[in-house]
């Protein structure tokens, strides 16, 4: 468990000085003085605490306490001005009425053991345990949310679509990436509950991409367990109905182990999610063990060669032999095939040459926030 301490001020040597002292109090801490910087640290570093000036020439202090309200942010917040005492209250009764944790205010300057003794008090003492419960309110109070990496078309670098992938954000420890509790959800039986979630926030953005003008084939995945939900291939279907998302702009992405799941119950929920107009991938192909008798037998339109591989191929004249044969493979069967893993120009290259349809990895982009894919989508240029 790690306190962190996100610093936002324009005035580095402030700055600076109260980074020193929250460092000698056990925070870790990141500084900066560009909103478009402070955005994207505080949703992928999560910090416990936030130490905001008011009073900065290019930055409105209060329209940083709104961006992080709206997006649900659980740190907590100390307002540090020079300006009166009047002013820094009526900040903090903003942000606590937008349903910010307001911690306390700084007027500056302040004294290096006033601040010490301050921030020791912000800190977070017991580290929260990822169970049960705290997964079922994190479901209910909305923290699970998504991030989206970009597939793009190997053939000319166009942007095909992105895949969904859900984190958590928890309050004591940061980000959690899904293979932390995605377990702890199927496990429990919540895992209904989270794909809900995560299929409603990717529906909704897709639709909201939509009206901005980026159509997106738009990734979800989804567990094995899922597939024995009866209701669930209708439950999507009525949520793109209700958000006016076509049902074939939205992939279902399922493992190859759980394609492969022989309950009659998966291969009718997987039946039903095709006759309604969804596109399924077999994710992570290549780990499992299925038969390519199955696999024709499947209603599927995509198969995704596990990263493991792609990553491997240029070192590796087995991963290299896999790659090649799972992109013939899906060719011969006339299905997508998407080439996972991509980190750098050589493996993006080599993959391309193979003719494979879709490529996804670092090299391309890493997962994002919805609101970067846009500028992202701007600055890409393909791969050279
Ligand atoms: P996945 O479906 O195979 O997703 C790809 C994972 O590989 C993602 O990790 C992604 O960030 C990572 N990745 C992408 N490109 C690269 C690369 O070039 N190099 C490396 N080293 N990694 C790369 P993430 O987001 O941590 O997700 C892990 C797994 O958790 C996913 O694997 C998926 O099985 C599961 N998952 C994620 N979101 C959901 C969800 O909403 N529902 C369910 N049931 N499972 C999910
Ligand atoms: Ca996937
Ligand atoms: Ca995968």
């Amino acid at each position: 468990m790690t306190n962190r301490l996100l610093i936002v001020d324009d005035e580095k040597e402030f700055g600076a000085f109260v980074a020193k002292v929250a460092l000698s109090a056990g925070f870790k801490v990141k500084l900066t003085s560009r909103p478009q910087e402070f955005e994207a640290v505080a949703a992928e570093w999560n910090p416990t605490l936030v130490a905001l000036d008011l009073q900065m020439p290019e930055m409105d202090g209060i329209e940083l306490l709104r961006h992080l309200a709206a997006n649900h942010s659980s740190a907590r917040i100390l307002i540090m001005s020079g300006v009166d005492g009047r002013v820094l209250d009526a900040a903090k009764r903003v942000g606590v009425e937008r349903g910010l944790d307001i911690a306390g205010t700084i007027t500056k300057p302040v004294r290096a053991k006033d601040l010490k003794a301050m921030l020791d008090g912000l800190k977070i003492q017991a580290p929260d345990r990822l169970d049960e419960n705290a997964l079922a309110q994190a479901i209910a109070n909305g923290d699970l949310f998504l991030q989206y990496q970009p597939k793009v078309s190997l053939r000319d670098g166009a942007l095909h679509g992105a895949e969904a992938l859900v984190r958590w954000r928890h309050a004591a420890q940061g980000l959690v990436p899904p293979d932390q509790f995605i377990p702890l959800a199927e496990a429990s039986g919540l895992i209904d509950d989270l794909s809900r979630t995560v299929f409603t926030q990717a529906i909704i953005q897709q639709r909201k991409w939509a009206e901005q003008g980026i159509d997106l084939q738009v990734a979800i995945n989804l567990s094995p367990l899922n597939l024995h939900r009866e209701s669930l291939a209708d439950d999507i279907a009525d949520l793109c109905h209700e958000h006016t998302v076509p049902t074939e702009r939205t992939t279902i992405e399922i493992t190859e182990t759980a394609a492969m799941d022989n309950a009659l119950q998966a291969l009718d929920t997987l039946t039903r999610l095709r006759l309604k107009g969804f596109k399924l991938s077999i994710d992570d192909f290549g780990t499992g063990f299925s038969s390519l008798t199955r696999l024709q037998r499947l209603p599927v339109t995509e198969i995704k060669v596990d990263q493991s591989f792609v990553r491997e191929c240029l070192v590796s004249r087995d991963a290299f032999a896999i790659v090649k044969t799972v992109i013939d493979l899906a060719r011969n069967m006339g299905l997508t095939s998407v080439a996972e893993g991509i980190e750098t120009n050589e493996h993006y290259q080599v993959v391309a040459e193979l003719g494979c349809d879709l490529g996804q990895g670092y090299g391309i982009a890493k997962p994002m926030m919805a609101d970067s894919l846009g500028l992202w989508w701007k600055g890409w240029r393909g791969a050279t």
